[in-house]
């Protein structure tokens, strides 16, 4: 019986890629001027740091996001990096994030020494949810008389919250940046899946003191690997620059450098990549959320769950997502269409069950258990 289903399933991805031995997840569409800007830096030689397609790119995700200043950063990996560095994040202080997200979140946070917090998500939007974070900080944090948040039960000082727009589906953000300003906590969105997706007509990424982005090879725009961090805070974005850029002072041939910077600059043969897929972000995600509509019609047809964006969001559906009834069924399911030719995965193993982060603290969270035993992700590329 459950093969009939999941023949269905099958068939119904297969017609959607009718051209495919084997559907990605996601796969990367190259149709613009790619190649022909790629082309340019190379003609130039200027393939490298320096180069015009770094400010452009920058320029392009400003007026995309309506933030004032855009930073172009080597990967999310390290956009993330830089933004809690931003948020003055040090050894033995404490960040709120999410169970249900993508490792990068949790690394960033570690690189600084400081250990993260689990919250749960909400079983809708998949991100993290303010009941969980309210909840959390009422029963154990306190606003001491220095003005800060603390956590009662370890005395540490909880100075960012860094919630995630999962596969691309808008979270309750300005109910969270609510919370984040009562509790005088920086708010740093991990948009990095979420370019193109809008809550109440706001880009994602644009709520918090500062968003991050990823253009990696599997990304709804992708150059290679790239990263973005914006801000509406002149000071941290030319903080920002300065960091990723070694700390270099400007000099027209001298190397002097004032505090320990990163190499975390994006190079301009990236740039170029990621200036002609952004010329394509829209058209991109009009044809996703087209993908999107015909899944859940179809997904609502056979009365498998199908997780839509939540009211008031326009989500750019980087990877779509269904629930299976339990995780037998889910493991079925993925051996079936991992073994014809459809590429299917669960979600993320989440943080708290990793070797590295299985003593961290935490809310309940039973949603992101409910979720992680019953969601699958199928092939989500643009067509
Ligand atoms: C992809 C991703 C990142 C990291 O981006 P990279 O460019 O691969 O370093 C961070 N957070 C989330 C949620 C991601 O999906």
């Amino acid at each position: 019986m459950q093969i009939t289903l999941f023949e269905n399933i099958v068939n119904f991805i297969k017609e959607k890629f009718p051209s495919k031995d084997f559907i990605p997840l996601h796969e990367p569409i190259f149709r613009g001027n790619e190649r022909q800007y790629v082309n340019e830096t190379i003609d130039s030689t200027f393939v490298s740091s320096v180069g015009s397609f770094v400010s452009q790119f920058e320029e392009m995700m400003c007026k995309i996001t309506g933030s004032k200043y855009a930073v172009a950063i080597v990967n999310g990996t390290s956009a993330l990096h830089m933004a809690l560095l931003l948020s003055n994040v040090k050894k033995g202080d404490e960040v709120l994030t999410q169970s249900l997200t993508f490792i990068a979140t949790c690394n960033a946070v570690s690189y600084l020494g400081a250990s993260p917090i689990f919250i749960d998500v909400d079983i809708d939007s998949l991100g993290m949810s303010p009941k969980s974070l309210l909840n959390y900080l009422k029963n154990n944090a306190e606003i001491r008389k220095d003005g800060y948040c603390y956590n009662t039960l370890s005395g540490k000082r909880i100075k960012a919250c860094v919630p995630m727009h999962t596969f691309g589906l808008p979270c309750r953000i300005d109910e969270l940046l609510e919370i984040c300003q009562e509790w005088n906590i920086k708010l740093i969105e991990d948009s990095a899946e979420s370019i193109g997706s809008y809550y109440k007509e706001k880009h994602t990424g644009s709520f918090g003191e500062i968003g991050v982005f990823s253009f990696n090879g599997n990304k709804t725009i992708t150059c290679g690997g790239g990263g973005a961090l914006i801000t509406n805070n002149r000071d941290l974005a030319i903080k920002a620059k300065h960091l990723t850029t070694q700390a270099k002072l400007p000099h027209q041939w001298a190397f002097i450098h004032d505090e320990i910077g990163y190499n975390y600059r994006m190079p301009n043969l990236n740039a170029a990549l990621a200036c002609a897929q952004l010329e394509q972000l829209f058209e991109f995600v009009e044809n996703k959320r087209g993908l999107a509509k015909e899944y859940s019609n179809f997904f609502s047809s056979i009365n498998l769950k199908y997780i839509d964006e939540i009211d008031q969001a326009k989500a750019n559906y980087w990877l779509n997502a269904i629930l299976f009834r339990n995780i037998e069924e889910r493991d079925d399911f993925l051996k079936f269409a991992n073994n014809n030719g459809v590429m299917s995965r669960p979600a993320w193993e989440l943080m708290h069950k990793l070797p590295m982060f299985e003593n961290s603290l935490r809310a309940d969270l039973s949603n992101s258990e409910w979720l992680s035993d019953r969601l699958v992700n199928i092939p989500s590329s643009v067509r």
